[in-house]
């Protein structure tokens, strides 16, 4: 497709090609939305095999954050840059800080973090150059490892889920089943542990199998099979697109609900698990958790709001199920409906962020 018409498809605001030949920085920041605030989203890196590919991801990828920074309530706007490369052998400080300069030049409509092939070490180049970034550690006055507050995020999300189909949100005595034992998988058993959960998990790095087992009791599983297993809540924690038309008629669980991106392959995978009568939090509803965390950074790091915020994942999951049941849909277009409701209501009242022109109302879709 035309790049015009892809921008058109979904109403983009903007898309910027970045160059800069001395040190072969070549990339794309895309600015999906700007209703609520300036746009926030990670910069990728990673060796596209063409710059087709690179703009249909960039501009994916800056959608799903306009969606997910409405629907977690912060008044921030979606984006998302990319830069073309091998993060393993082209990466230099003098190439992300030519990033920074021309995020500079965008003054502050689009907000930098590490994400897929970028670090920390990398952002802090870019801030060399420009304060259009977030993401910085806890030593450098940021918001550090947003595991911990993802993980957070997805507890109260699971627990949302478990007050919706079992009557008490308690996760005591209740079976999760949790595929992936990463930064985020393991905080979460944590949490699920001390509120009496039992624990199935798999990962294909044994030691963190073994470290589950020996710290918290719990039971292995093979990473093939995790998702068969009988249990109340499958909590996806490695992978996207976990969710698909071979792995659906294997589900034994009631609720799927993890911190992993993507999880349904497409769609209409999410209307399948409604009719097998399985409730599914949205994934970007549920692990929003670190982008609340990495948003704290701006207007000054302050731990226990952002604790509050994420905490408030709960009820944004009450209340994407009472949507859901509403309007008859499936929990993750009642999602999508939430963030559409609140640009919209942030259309008609003109309130608050850098603000297109008005006239917007219906661009989403
Ligand atoms: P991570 O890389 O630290 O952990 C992923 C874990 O999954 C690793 O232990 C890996 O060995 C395991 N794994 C890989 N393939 C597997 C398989 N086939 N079966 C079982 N385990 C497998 O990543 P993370 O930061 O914990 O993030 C986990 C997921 O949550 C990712 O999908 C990520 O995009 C998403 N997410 C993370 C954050 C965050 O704050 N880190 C925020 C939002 C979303």
């Amino acid at each position: 497709m035309d790049i015009f018409d892809l921008l058109a498809e979904h109403d983009y605001e903007d898309l910027v090609f970045i160059h800069d030949g001395p040190t072969g920085l070549k990339g794309m920041v895309a600015i999906h939305d700007t209703t609520l605030g300036p746009a926030l989203g990670g910069c990728r890196m990673y060796p596209y095999a063409g710059e087709h590919e690179a703009v249909v991801d960039v501009l994916r990828l800056a959608r799903g954050m306009t969606y997910k920074a409405a629907a977690a309530g912060l008044d921030l706007g979606g984006g998302k840059s990319v830069i073309l490369g091998d993060p393993r052998t082209d990466k230099s400080g003098a190439l992300f800080r030519a990033f920074g300069r021309r995020l500079e030049t965008l003054g502050g409509n689009y907000i930098a973090a590490e994400d897929v092939g970028t670090s920390t070490d990398d952002i802090a180049y870019a801030e060399l150059e420009t304060g259009h970034v977030v993401g910085r550690s806890r030593e450098h006055g940021g918001s550090g490892d947003p595991a911990p507050f993802t993980a957070l995020g997805v507890m109260q999300g699971i627990r949302a889920c478990l007050g919706e189909v079992y009557g008490t949100p308690s996760a005591e005595g209740r079976t999760v089943a949790i595929q992936g034992l990463g930064h985020v998988g393991y905080h979460l058993c944590n949490l699920l542990h001390r509120e009496g959960a039992r624990l199935i998990v798999a990962d294909v790095d044994g030691a963190a199998v073994a470290r589950a087992a020996h710290e918290l009791g719990a039971t292995p599983a093979d990473p093939d099979d995790i998702i068969a297993t009988e249990c109340d809540v499958f909590a996806p924690c490695a992978l996207g697109a976990v969710v698909h038309d071979d792995s659906i008629p294997r589900l034994r669980c009631s609720i799927i609900a993890g911190s992993a991106n993507n999880v349904l392959l497409e769609d209409r995978h999410g209307e399948a698990l409604a009719e097998r009568g399985i409730l599914y939090a949205p994934d970007y509803i549920i692990n929003a958790g670190g982008l609340i965390n990495v948003a704290g950074e701006l207007g000054g790091y302050d731990e226990e709001r952002v604790r509050i915020r994420v905490m408030g994942i709960h009820d944004s999951v009450q209340r994407i199920i009472a949507l859901s049941k509403r309007d008859s849909v499936p929990p993750h277009t009642a999602a999508d409906t939430l963030a559409e409701e609140r640009i919209s209501a942030a259309l008609s009242d003109g309130r608050p962020g850098t603000g297109p022109a008005p006239g917007r109302a219906s661009r989403l879709h």
